[in-house]
């Protein structure tokens, strides 16, 4: 796949040194002056929308990378009213940064449109199909609401283990098993029993209140864990506590990292089984943790034989349900977006490996094979 400068390099290959050095320092000025960054999005011919799952599946203007940044700017500048129908194409993003990858600004489009979204709520603007996440958040600290059935994990140890709200609500076996496997790569493993949501999924949808709210409860709640390290199976967990936590004044004062980072570190991780595998890259692993490389290496040192798909790595494909409001707004799409990435997947190998709640589930709901989490895959490896 070509890179993100190959057109320019193209573009350059054959032109004096002097237009080759007017041409860099005008970009490089056009980087770091002229309109605000939505308005260049906005003018921008769409040079990342090939990356774009919703562009690539959706295939309308208005949902484009640019097209969401064109209503943003219209509605900001008051061309446009701020209502359902405008704030619906900013919202159809899956927060996946698959645009920031090719972008020339490295503009990821769900944090150019984040103020809007904000905007949006903050006017009573607001989705019926949001409310039920934003009541079950602020009432259970959940997106699923109320969890009636809990198993009891230890609750004292060295290494945190956070769960995310998709695995307590709905897999409560691949928590057994990422707790096993954590056993027996002999780490002294404990859960908090009151874990609440990062809160990034009211953060996606333009609730920063609420997202304020959830973050200061669980950063207090890390803290006095007395952790000496954080581990947790969810992607965008482990960007919320990293990344955006920091951003409203809240550090969690251990290190936090997301499971593929913690076995990338560990030297000695070769399973006793053996067989053939591929691997979906979250892109809250790739995207927003910067962790380029994704899974692939992490499986070879198992001992795996790993088919490596087209889109992996920083040029990984989004599974379609990322972003917590494209699901919920309009399912049809995220599930075509899924079944686009299955087939690619599964052309290469029936054993599908993710490292994402989110992940796991959506293939599971869109296809006929079982995929696994790598904490449940380790389990059975080791
Ligand atoms: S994110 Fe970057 S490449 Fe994509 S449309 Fe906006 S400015 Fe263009
Ligand atoms: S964050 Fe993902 S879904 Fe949103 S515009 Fe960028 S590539 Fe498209």
């Amino acid at each position: 796949m070509p890179g993100k400068w190959d057109w320019l390099k193209d573009e350059m290959g054959g032109v004096s040194k002097i237009t080759k050095f007017s041409t860099v320092m005008k970009f490089l000025k056009g980087r770091v002056s002229g309109p605000d960054d939505m308005t260049k999005c906005a003018m921008c011919p769409n040079m990342c929308r090939h990356a774009c799952p919703i562009s690539i599946v959706d295939g309308k203007e208005t949902t484009s990378p640019a097209g969401k940044s064109r209503v943003g700017m219209m509605v900001d500048h008051d061309v446009l009213p701020m209502d359902e129908e405008n704030l619906y194409p900013m919202l159809m993003c899956l927060s996946c940064g698959c645009c920031e990858r090719w972008c020339p600004f490295d503009f990821s489009v769900s944090d150019i449109l984040r103020a809007e979204k904000e905007k949006g709520v903050e006017e009573g603007v607001i989705f019926e199909e949001f409310q039920e996440m934003f009541d079950n958040l602020g009432n259970y600290g959940l997106v699923q609401g109320e969890i009636k059935k809990k198993k009891s994990y230890p609750n004292q140890g060295d290494v945190l283990y956070l769960r995310g709200c998709e695995f307590r609500g709905d897999d409560e076996k691949v928590i057994g098993k990422t707790m096993g496997a954590f056993e027996k790569l002999g780490l002294d493993a404990f859960v908090l029993s009151d874990e609440e949501c990062c809160g990034i999924p009211a953060y996606n949808a333009g609730n920063t209140q609420l997202f304020k709210k959830l973050a200061r409860k669980m950063a207090k709640r890390i803290n006095d864990s007395g952790a000496e390290k954080v581990i947790t199976s969810c992607p965008s967990c482990a960007y919320a506590y990293r990344k955006l936590y920091p951003e409203f004044g809240l550090d969690i004062d251990v290190e936090v990292l997301h499971i593929v980072e913690y076995l990338e570190q560990k030297k000695d991780i070769l399973g006793k089984k053996k067989g053939t595998v591929t691997f979906h890259d979250p892109c809250k692993l790739v995207n927003g943790l910067e962790n380029k490389k994704g899974m692939k290496d992490v499986l070879e040192k198992i001992g795996l034989n790993v088919k490596v798909p087209r889109r992996s790595g920083e040029k990984t494909f989004c599974c379609g349900y990322g972003g917590s409001t494209v699901c919920r707004l309009n399912e049809y799409l995220s599930s075509k977006i899924s079944e686009e990435r299955l087939d690619e997947l599964s052309s290469l190998s029936d054993k599908i490996i993710t490292s994402c709640p989110t992940c796991k589930k959506a293939f599971e709901e869109n296809g006929n094979l079982k995929v696994y989490d790598i904490g449940e895959l380790l389990y059975e490896l080791l």
